[in-house]
C-alpha cells in the first residue's frame, strides 16, 4: 500500500523565502531558544533582529518564537519548567504549581529577572508525580517544592522497568543487557534493502507514536530520492507516556540501530533525530550516542565497509504537543511555526524541504533492530492476529507499581493494572483510567477487561496512543477532570483551523462555567471531529465524550 500523490504543497511565501537564504531551519529556532532563555524579554524584543541575521523578515523570527512554548515564556536568570500534565494532576491536583511559585517568592506568577516558572505539559517522570525541571535539573516527589526550595535535595527516580512477554523485545537492552548495534554491520554489509523492508513487512509493525500506520507500507511510499530523510521522532508529548525518555536516555544505540535500518531500508543518507526540549537528559545521552556511533562507524562514509553513507544529526524541540505530529514537526524542522499541514502531499512525497521525509517514532525504531535479527514472522506471532508484537505501557504515579512495562498487545487491561501495577496505591479506588493520553480516552473500572489494541479500545471511543495509563483515583471532581482534558486542548491546539483552535477554547469555557453545556455544545463537538485538520481536532471530541461515558451520571450532558 502506496501513498504516492502528485499533490503539490501549497505555497508558503516564508518558507520559500528560507529555502533561498539557504534552509536556516532548525538552526533559527536554536538561536530562538538561545535569545529566549537570556531575557525576561517578550519576544518582540529580540526575535526580529535574529531573524535579521538569518536574512528574513522580522515576521519569520516572530511567528515560531510567539508559538513554541519554550520561546514564548519569559526567562528569568533561573527557569523552572512545572509540568502540570495529567499524571501530576492525578497526583495533586497540581497544588504544586502555586508551592513552587511560592518556594520561589513567585506567589503572582509573574516572571523576574532573577527567575521564572514556566508550566509544561509532561516531562516524562509520570511514575513519580508532581514533577519540575529547576534548570536541568530534575525535582520529582510530593516534596516537589521543598526541593526546589533548597531544604532538600534534589530527586528524580530512575524509571522503573519490567518485561512482561518473556523475551523483550524493545527492552531487550534495559532489561536484559542485550547490547545495541548487533544487527545494523552486517545487514549494511551482506544484506540488502530490500531484505529489510521484507522483514519488517512480515513482522505487521505499526508506528507506536499514536497514529498506527504500518510502518513498511510507510517506507514504501517513500518517493526514490538522493534527498531521502527518515526522522526519528522523539517528541513524546503524550502526557502519561514516558517509554520514549526511557529509550533514548538509557538504550539511545538500539534507536540509533533503528534508525538506520529504516534508513537503508528507504535508501537515505541522512537521519535526523528529534528530541523534545523537556527531556534535556536525553537529548544529551542521544547526542553522545550519535557521537560515539560515528567512532565506531556505525555512521558516516561507507559504513561497515560498505558502499552505503549515512550521517545522523540530533535537534531539541522547542515546546509544543502538536508539534509531534509529523507535518507539524517537519514545519519546525524547517523554523516554522509547528502546525499541522493539510495532507496530501504526504510527507513520504514531499517532506522536509519538498524531499521524501520518513518519519518513524523512537520506540518504533528501537523494535526494528530485533525485527531484523530474528525475522518479522517471530515478532507478528506475538500481540493479535491484527496488531502485532510488543508494546511499552507506562503507569503512572497513582499505581502501586509505576513504572513502564514491555507487554503483548491484546493484553487486557485489567491485568497490567492489577498485576503489573498492583492496582492503585493506598488501596484507593480508580474513578477513571485514562489510556493513551489527552488524545486517546478515558475507560470505567468496569470497562478495564478490554485488551490493550487499537481495535478494542476505539470500541469505547479510546485509543492506543503512547499507551500511557494513568490512574485518576476517586478524589478529583469529574467536572475539573473535564476541565483539565478542555484546559489542554485549548492550550495545545496549534491554531491553524478554526473548528479547533476555536472549539477547544470554548470547550474550556464551557467547563470552566457552572452549568450544563447547552445544545449547541452537541454541534460544536460533531463540527470538531468532522472538521479539524489533523488528528489533534478530531480527537479532542472523542477523548471527552470517552470521559463522559467513564462518569457515567456524574458528568450528564457533556459526551454532547
Ligand atoms: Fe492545529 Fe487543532 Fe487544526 Fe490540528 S486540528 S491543525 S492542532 S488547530
Amino acid at each position: 500500500m502506496g501513498r504516492t500523490t502528485l499533490v503539490d504543497p501549497p505555497f508558503d511565501a516564508f518558507r520559500a523565502l528560507a529555502d533561498r537564504r539557504g534552509r536556516p531551519g532548525i538552526r533559527l529556532v536554536e538561536a530562538l531558544a538561545q535569545a529566549a532563555s537570556e531575557t525576561v524579554s517578550g519576544p518582540e524584543a529580540w526575535a526580529p533582529e535574529i531573524a535579521h541575521a538569518f536574512g528574513l523578515p522580522a515576521a519569520a523570527g516572530l511567528g515560531p518564537a510567539s508559538f513554541y512554548a519554550d520561546l514564548a515564556s519569559r526567562h528569568g536568570r533561573r527557569h523552572v519548567r512545572v509540568c502540570t500534565a495529567t499524571a501530576c494532576f492525578a497526583a495533586r491536583g497540581n497544588r504544586h504549581l502555586a508551592e513552587i511559585q511560592h518556594a520561589l517568592g513567585l506567589d503572582g506568577g509573574d516572571p523576574q529577572p532573577e527567575v521564572s516558572v514556566q508550566t509544561v505539559r509532561c516531562l516524562g517522570y509520570c511514575y513519580a508525580s508532581p514533577a519540575c525541571l529547576d534548570g536541568e535539573t530534575p525535582c520529582v516527589g510530593p516534596d516537589v517544592a521543598d526541593q526546589v526550595a533548597g531544604r532538600v535535595r534534589p530527586n528524580a527516580p530512575p524509571i522503573p522497568t519490567a518485561d512482561a512477554t518473556g523475551d523483550p523485545i524493545v527492552l531487550s537492552g534495559i532489561v536484559t543487557g542485550e547490547a545495541a548495534w548487533q544487527t545494523w554491520p552486517e545487514a549494511v554489509d551482506r544484506g540488502t534493502p530490500e531484505q529489510v523492508q521484507a522483514a519488517v513487512a512480515a513482522s505487521g509493525l505499526r508506528g507506536r507514536g499514536g497514529a498506527g500506520f504500518p510502518v513498511a507500507a510507510k517506507w514504501a511510499a517513500a518517493r526514490p530520492s538522493p534527498d531521502t530523510v527518515v526522522v526519528a521522532n522523539g517528541d513524546e508529548g503524550d502526557p502519561g507516556s514516558y517509554a520514549d525518555r526511557l529509550l533514548m536516555e538509557e538504550d539511545p544505540g538500539r534507536v540509533l540501530e533503528g534508525l538506520a535500518l529504516a534508513c537503508f531500508a528507504c535508501g537515505a543518507r541522512r537521519g535526523v533525530v528529534l528530541v523534545r526540549s523537556e527531556y534535556p537528559r536525553a537529548l544529551a545521552r542521544m547526542r553522545a550516542a550519535v557521537v560515539r556511533a560515528y567512532e565506531e562507524g556505525h555512521l558516516g562514509a561507507r559504513v561497515h565497509g560498505s558502499d552505503v553513507d549515512l550521517d545522523v544529526e540530533v535537534v531539541a524541540g522547542a515546546g509544543s504537543y502538536v508539534a509531534g505530529e509529523e507535518t507539524a514537526l517537519i514545519a519546525g524542522l524547517e523554523g516554522g511555526r509547528g502546525c499541522a499541514r493539510a495532507r496530501p502531499p504526504y510527507p513520504t512525497s514531499s517532506g522536509l524541504w519538498d524531499a521524501p521525509t520518513v518519519v518513524n517514532n523512537v520506540e518504533t525504531l528501537a523494535a526494528i533492530p530485533w525485527i531484523v535479527r530474528h525475522g518479522g514472522d517471530a515478532y507478528a506471532r506475538r500481540g493479535t492476529p491484527g496488531e502485532t508484537g510488543t508494546k511499552l505501557v507506562c503507569l503512572s504515579e497513582r499505581f502501586a507499581r509505576s513504572g513502564c512495562y514491555e507487554v503483548e498487545l491484546g493484553t487486557p487491561l485489567r491485568w497490567i493494572v492489577a498485576e503489573l501495577g498492583g492496582g492503585l496505591r493506598d488501596g484507593a479506588a480508580l474513578g477513571v483510567l485514562q489510556v493513551g493520553g489527552p488524545l486517546g480516552g478515558f475507560l470505567a473500572e468496569q470497562e478495564l477487561d478490554v485488551p490493550l489494541s487499537e481495535a478494542a479500545l476505539s470500541r469505547y471511543g479510546a485509543a492506543l496512543g503512547h499507551a500511557g495509563l494513568v490512574a485518576i483515583d476517586d478524589r478529583p471532581r469529574p467536572e475539573d477532570v473535564l476541565r483539565h482534558v478542555w484546559a489542554f486542548a485549548a492550550a495545545e491546539s496549534c491554531g491553524a483551523c478554526s473548528p479547533c483552535r476555536v472549539g477547544s477554547r470554548r470547550g474550556l469555557e464551557l467547563a470552566t462555567a457552572s452549568g450544563p453545556p447547552g445544545e449547541a455544545y452537541a454541534r460544536m463537538l460533531e463540527v470538531m471531529s468532522q472538521a479539524s485538520l489533523c488528528a489533534f481536532g478530531r480527537r479532542v471530541p472523542a477523548a471527552v465524550r470517552s470521559l463522559a461515558r467513564a462518569y457515567g451520571d456524574r458528568l450528564r450532558g457533556w459526551g454532547g
